[in-house]
């Protein structure tokens, strides 16, 4: 996981990002990294996020129910934001902070769902996959995956100020 998570996976929004490794995750950290079993038991040490969860969603993996998500929310408080990647941990989209669709990182290819090309709350420009049946299965099924345990892996930030607009 830290391999995966140091070397491939780059936020578009903070492409210098590192994240801890849930289980490693003590002290000042500006990101941490870990399952939904493994961040819930980092929250029980103490672990707390300040700014934002992104769900990291692998090709052909289940997305967070709302169980789940309810969960995170109980024991973090913070809003949970989806990045869609690809087999080779490449963002397909991500979602922003008004939540109104994904945004397409420059490795998406958008045969499959529907495309919002209206502006975005949040001002970035570029298309949005607005179709929520697109995280399912429109980019499912092909290359080599990587799954955790759970079939998500979920970066959190911890430093306050580090999800800005
Ligand atoms: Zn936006």
């Amino acid at each position: 996981m830290r391999l995966l998570f140091r070397s491939r996976i780059r936020h578009p929004l903070y492409p210098g990002l590192t994240a801890t490794p849930a289980g490693e995750a003590q002290g000042p950290c500006t990101a941490v990294a870990g399952t939904l079993p493994e961040l819930v038991q980092a929250a029980a040490r103490g672990v707390r996020a300040r700014r934002a969860i992104f769900a990291l969603h692998h090709p052909g993996a289940a997305v967070l129910t709302e169980t789940e998500r309810d969960a995170l929310w109980q024991v973090y408080q913070v809003p949970l934001y989806v990045l869609l990647l690809d087999g080779g941990g490449r963002v397909l989209g991500y979602e922003c902070e008004a939540q109104e669709g994904l945004h397409l990182g420059p490795h998406a290819r958008a045969e499959n769902g529907v495309l919002e090309a209206g502006p975005c709350p949040c001002g970035r420009p570029g298309p949005r996959l607005v179709d929520g049946g697109g995280l399912r299965g429109a980019y499912g099924g092909h290359g080599t995956r990587e799954k955790s345990p759970s079939g998500h892996l979920l970066l959190l930030f911890q430093r306050a100020g580090i999800f800005v607009k």
